[in-house]
């Protein structure tokens, strides 16, 4: 980062509580209206100003970090004014996560702009550890979803799915899950809200999960059928998992990241889904559910050895059904690596009876 500041010319990388944060400490932090922020000058050590209510916990976590802390009682930026020299009218980089307050009086009194462009190309490519990290979060998605699979039957309502993958992911040690289980006709919502229709007998099912191990995130979809699915379901199905393997196949160090997009999407439209085809073809995971690289059209930035982006082709048929299959994968120089491999198969194996 300190690099990314000398080629901006800019004097100091300022970092609310964020993923951007963590990624830079190793440190959690709450998000709240007391200001923290941490301030990495272009050369010397870094520090962070900090509630005194929170500085032992990050002491605790970082322990070679500087810390300025504030009391409730008192105001926090003239001890952020003073690190910054205001009077100077610094140039900064900023992170994601100011509010508008905080950010509309840095905007006023320094030169600031986005630190996006050069922190998200440091945090899309992981590193060995992070890798790995992430690999174990697929692992635990994999299982839940397919132990969601088989758990759920017909007169549940979704809230109580929900409810199950949320255990599941806690008692493998995970947190903050998150799940969508849209059931019916909810199924064609690719960001439905999950609520309380009961599953039906020859519903199309759709489960996408997640959760953080140790910080980073899974995220994995696929889509089942309880007893009969609709007439041109199981079609569908198949269309949309020929589209996964064409993306996952274009998938390889130095091609642009709509390459991926345009060779998944070209599937369903040659089918003639493409108008059903709602969104962009995936994301990257991380520390963040949806950082860079997008897979987009429109994005050809080059994709890395080690950036790890979903791939997540769907069909969508208003007030009927929807189908989407969801992987994440990591890209390497030959190929992509697949984080996740629960298998494919709209009807779940009933194993445990
Ligand atoms: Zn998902
Ligand atoms: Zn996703």
């Amino acid at each position: 980062m300190q690099r990314a500041l000398h080629e901006q010319g800019a004097e100091f990388l300022l970092v609310p509580a964020s993923a951007d944060f963590r990624w830079l400490t190793g440190a959690r932090a709450h998000v709240s209206e007391r200001l923290l922020c941490l301030v990495v000058p272009k050369s010397g050590a870094p520090a962070c100003i900090v509630p005194t209510l929170e500085a032992e916990a990050l002491g605790a976590e970082c322990p070679w970090l500087e810390r300025i802390a504030w009391d409730d009682d008192r105001d926090p930026w003239p001890l952020l004014g003073g690190r910054l020299g205001l009077e100077r009218r610094p140039a900064l980089l900023l992170a994601e996560g100011f509010r508008v307050g905080p950010l509309l009086a840095l905007a006023e009194r320094t030169r600031c702009k986005p630190a996006g462009p050069a922190l998200e190309l440091l945090r899309a490519v992981k590193d060995a550890d992070e890798l790995k990290l992430l690999a174990t979060a697929g692992a635990h998605a994999d299982q839940v979803v397919m132990e969601t699979a088989e758990w759920m039957r017909a007169g549940m309502t979704e809230r109580e799915v929900q409810r199950f993958v949320f255990d599941r992911f806690e008692e493998l040690g995970d947190t903050d899950t998150w799940a969508i289980v849209a059931s019916g006709p909810n199924s064609a919502l690719p960001h439905y809200m999950t609520g309380q229709r009961r599953l039906e007998d020859g519903d199309v099912v759709v489960l996408d999960v997640g959760a953080y191990t140790e910080g980073y995130a899974s995220d994995i979809t696929r889509t089942f059928w309880l007893g009969t699915p609709p007439a041109d379901a199981e079609k569908v199905y198949g269309i949309v998992d020929e589209a996964r393997r064409a993306g996952i196949a274009a998938i390889r160090a130095g091609v642009p990241a709509e390459a991926v997009d345009r060779a998944a999407r070209a599937v369903i439209e040659r089918a003639g889904y493409g108008p059903s085809f709602l969104h962009r073809t995936g994301h990257g995971v991380g520390l963040e559910i949806h950082e860079p690289p997008y897979l987009v059209g429109g994005n050809q930035r080059p994709l890395a050895a080690g950036m790890t982006h979903s791939v997540e082709p769907g069909i969508y048929l208003n007030g009927r059904f929807g189908v989407r299959l969801e992987d994440i994968v990591a890209v390497e120089e030959g190929g992509a690596r697949r984080l996740n491999d629960a298998p494919f198969v709209p009807v779940p194996q009933r194993v445990r009876g």
